[in-house]
């Protein structure tokens, strides 16, 4: 190994090691290697995932797919202990390969016509570049779709996440037209390849019920096992980070930075927080683009417009 590289390596290793690191890591590397096995034959593929002693480790794709039992509804309703969970997305490396996609809708088994996590086309004026905008569920910490619904069916944990729990939810929608991001999606469809007989939990949404409505749901689940989400981990530019604000840690699977530092030195924002929602979702502006939108054109899903005009 050259000198630089070592170098390299051993300042991210002291910086991980200094780093209280990624709130979500709670287990150990044997655990998490072992968390979310499936019987499924491994195809090969590999992943990032991040240890509690911050070792970015490399493990088979299929160790992780579809890791669903989540707490029972009870514990759903409580956050993990002294987390405060957030993600970064750095707009000037998505070149909409929506690898992100296409893991989300494998990890919660859904159908190619619903998407938790949708990529858009963006184009703030006239006289500026168009660029990719990953949009999730933004975890507000103010959030109207909490406040609106008549049952309780969707809730705010104490770190942070936003959740629904589909065994109550009655489907009045309310919760949707309150989004501002539309954020959420109604599960009109009774065919459920994914009702296998699990065990309903709110941290999956899984298996999902149908008249109610889901989202985005910031991988409960995967985060009390010390896994990234798979959109993160799927991602082949290393666009999103997730992490802890308590600890000021995020990642993206090839790399742990300080949040604070990143929101401060590469003018990180909340989309659309002048209404009040605050986001827990936060974006790094499209500036210096590692790839030019045209790069991302050959990814557009059928019948969508790419219209870019302003
Ligand atoms: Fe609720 Fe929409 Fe905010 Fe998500 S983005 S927490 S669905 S208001």
């Amino acid at each position: 190994m050259s000198k630089k590289k070592e170098n390299k390596k051993n300042t991210r290793r002291e910086f991980l090691q200094q780093s209280a690191l990624l709130a979500a890591a709670t287990t150990s590397a044997g655990f998490l290697l072992n968390a979310c096995k499936n019987e499924e034959a491994s195809s090969g593929e590999k992943v990032n995932v991040l240890t509690q002693d911050g070792a970015v480790v490399e493990v088979n794709k299929s160790q992780l797919k579809a890791c669903p039992q989540g707490a029972n509804r009870k514990e759903s309703r409580k956050g993990i202990a002294g987390r405060k969970f957030v993600m970064l997305i750095d707009l000037s490396k998505c070149k909409n390969a929506r690898k992100c996609v296409e893991s989300c809708q494998e990890m919660h088994h859904l159908p190619t016509h619903m998407e938790y996590l949708k990529v858009y086309l963006m184009k703030d004026s006239k006289n500026t570049a168009a660029y990719w905008m990953p949009k999730p569920c933004f975890h507000c910490d103010n959030p109207p779709c909490v406040s609106l619904c008549p049952v309780g069916a969707t809730f705010k944990r104490s770190d942070g996440i936003v959740l629904i729990d589909n065994k109550i939810c009655i489907g009045c929608k309310f919760c949707m037209t309150g989004c501002p991001y539309s954020a959420r999606i109604f599960n009109w469809a009774k065919h459920d390849s994914a009702n296998d007989g699990a065990e309903y939990s709110p941290e999956t949404g899984h298996p999902r019920v149908h008249g109610t409505v889901s989202k985005c749901d910031f991988c409960p689940e995967m985060a009390r096992k010390g896994v990234l989400p798979s959109c993160v981990t799927a991602c082949p530019n290393g666009v999103i980070y997730y992490g802890d604000f308590n600890e000021d840690a995020v990642s993206n699977g090839e790399e742990v930075v300080r949040f604070s530092e990143m929101i401060k030195n590469k003018g990180g924002y909340q989309y659309a927080d002048e209404l009040g929602t605050e986001p827990s979702v936060y974006y790094l502006p499209p500036v210096d683009r590692i790839f030019p939108v045209e790069n991302g054109l050959d990814n557009i899903p059928d019948g969508i417009d790419i219209s870019i005009d302003a």
